[in-house]
């Protein structure tokens, strides 16, 4: 069965590309007005912890910075993935379906603040 994954790193336009990872808007938005995910270019399913924290630490800077419409946007665990053999991560802001933003709630997330300038 072909990876829905590594077929998308071959037909997906890319948003960002950096080292082995590429960034690309998800097929389903689910409602969002932006909804990503970054991939690594290799077939795996897991990073080393040191891998894993730099990818990281680079990807949600990319998105305080691409996340501009709103104060925070959310960065999802990788708990409920739906293709767990290859690694992945999505970042999402907060204008999903109400069922979407309901199981947003349920999975483990973290809410990130953008570089948006917060005016009350
Ligand atoms: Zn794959």
């Amino acid at each position: 069965m072909k990876c829905k994954l590594c077929e998308a790193i071959k037909n997906e336009k890319p948003i960002f590309m950096f080292e082995d990872y590429i960034i690309v808007s998800t097929k389903n938005m689910k409602g969002h007005h932006k909804r990503i995910m970054i991939i690594s270019k290799g077939h795996q399913k897991d990073l080393t912890p040191i891998e894993n924290q730099h990818v990281m630490s680079v990807f949600t800077l990319f998105c305080q910075n691409y996340f501009d419409e709103e104060p925070t946007f959310a960065l999802v665990d990788s708990t409920y993935a739906s293709i767990p053999d290859h690694w992945h991560r999505i970042a999402c802001d907060w204008f999903g379906t109400p069922e979407e933003i309901k199981q947003l709630h349920y999975t483990p997330h973290q809410a990130i603040k953008t570089k948006k300038e917060w005016k009350p």
